[in-house]
């Protein structure tokens, strides 16, 4: 018998509005998290922003908005907050949502706003050019944007929060970009464990400059569900924690999973269970999970001459552990290290430890200023790779960046969102 309390419940939009038993988001009052009427316009219910009462977890169950209700709440007697924990969905509502429309604006969109052909072109050629770039961490590498239909929400993601801000000022007007940053920086903010339990007032602040901007940028007909829903992430955030706490994107991962156990068409279930039963006996043969494994031993260098009196052991290419893998080559080379930003060139193993022999970029500087300066998310314009190598504890590493050529150097950003979902 196991005992479990219910945190939140994760649907999409179609399905949150189906178990609630309330009106869907083509609905005037669709909004699960407002009263906000909608308005009909240009054959699509629309959501303005207007100041309007907050939905609570009272406020649904008392029915104080008849026309938000189908019928009978099917959760009643269970003690489940209808509203507060039933959270956005930002892997719908902002990776396939938002993100989606504004490619699709700028890919095929009123004329206005869309981009010609050949600046399409040159993005997506930008797009492929960076699929060495990606740590291993990503399954997926980046896609031409002909390929847009078939994204999927973890393309979308990275191209939200790492390959869009470094790309998309070659190729969009100035006022369009910042706009775009404002949902990039937010949502940076509210996929980080630690930023977003400190910034989550600010990031609702930006969502709501970004909705009311899109309102003006590409019209009021544009103010879909999806967009409108942006305002109410935060507070989904404050209550349940960081977004990788209340998204999918773990539920979908495991699925990819279980689709590889599965070896012959015969008796799916059968072979994922005795798959699992297999790794699960694997694993607690391992005394020490949070061990580090180090693999691709080799004899070529470099090594330090400080290292060389440690009585070095080994030398290696790759460093597995349980936060990231380390390799010698491009995509997975980069780390901030002891504050600075540097290129691992070599695992070494000595007596005492392990070591990462690595050069630093010796220049480090702010990559955007709007609508705060990028070194808040520790994104920075790095330059200049010292030719001297260094040497330091592998336990001196704080975090794996991905660094993206740019304009003659590069631009490095911090894994932001949990690389485990
Ligand atoms: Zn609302």
């Amino acid at each position: 018998m196991i005992f479990f309390k219910l945190d939140s419940i994760i649907c999409d939009t179609p399905a949150r509005a189906f178990v609630k038993n309330v009106k869907s988001h083509n609905g005037y009052f669709g909004c699960d998290k407002c009263a906000q009427q909608g308005e009909y316009l240009s054959s699509r219910m629309t959501f303005p922003l207007d100041t309007c009462s907050i939905r609570t977890d009272e406020s649904f169950a008392q029915k104080h908005n008849e026309e938000h209700h189908q019928g009978p709440d099917p959760f009643q007697g269970l003690n489940v907050g209808m509203v507060s924990q039933f959270p956005g969905h930002y892997m719908h509502i902002v990776c396939l949502g938002v993100v989606r429309k504004l490619l699709n604006i700028w890919l095929s969109g009123a004329l206005r706003f869309r981009l010609p052909a050949s600046i399409f072109n040159r993005m997506s050629d930008c797009l492929t050019g960076l699929r060495s770039y990606i740590p291993l961490e990503y399954a997926r590498k980046p896609r031409t944007l002909r390929e847009i239909d078939r994204w999927k929400a973890t393309e979308l993601r990275m191209f939200l929060l790492y390959i869009g801000p470094v790309i998309l000022p070659s190729y969009l007007d100035t006022n369009i970009y910042q706009h775009f940053m404002l949902l990039f920086s937010s949502i940076a903010i509210l996929v980080s464990p630690t930023l977003s339990s400190l910034h989550w007032q600010y990031a609702e602040t930006l969502l709501r400059m970004f909705v009311t901007h899109f309102g003006q940028i590409y019209g009021k007909e544009a103010l879909v569900y999806n967009v409108h829903s942006l305002v109410h992430l935060a507070q989904d955030v404050r209550l349940h924690g960081c977004l990788d706490n209340i998204s999918a994107f773990p539920y979908e991962n495991h699925l990819q999973k279980l689709k590889k156990l599965v070896r012959k068409p015969e008796h799916p279930l059968a072979q994922m269970l005795r798959r699992f039963s297999e790794q699960n006996t694997q694993q607690n043969k391992i005394p020490d999970r949070t061990s580090v494994s180090l693999k691709k031993p080799h004899f070529v260098g470099p090594v330090p001459n400080e290292l060389a009196s440690r009585r070095v052991k080994g030398q290696y290419s790759q460093m597995v552990s349980d936060q990231w893998t380390i390799k010698v080559s491009t995509g997975d080379n980069i780390f901030v290290i002891a504050g600075d930003i540097g290129r691992i060139h070599n695992i070494v193993e000595c007596h005492d430890g392990i070591y990462l022999v690595n050069r630093r970029f010796s220049n480090k500087s702010v990559f955007f200023t709007y609508p705060f300066s990028s070194d808040f998310l520790n994104i920075y314009s790095v330059s200049q790779l010292s030719e001297q190598y260094l040497s330091a504890k592998a336990c001196a590493v704080a975090h794996k960046c991905v660094l993206f050529p740019h304009r003659g150097g590069f631009v490095s950003m911090p894994i932001q969102h949990s690389v485990k979902h």
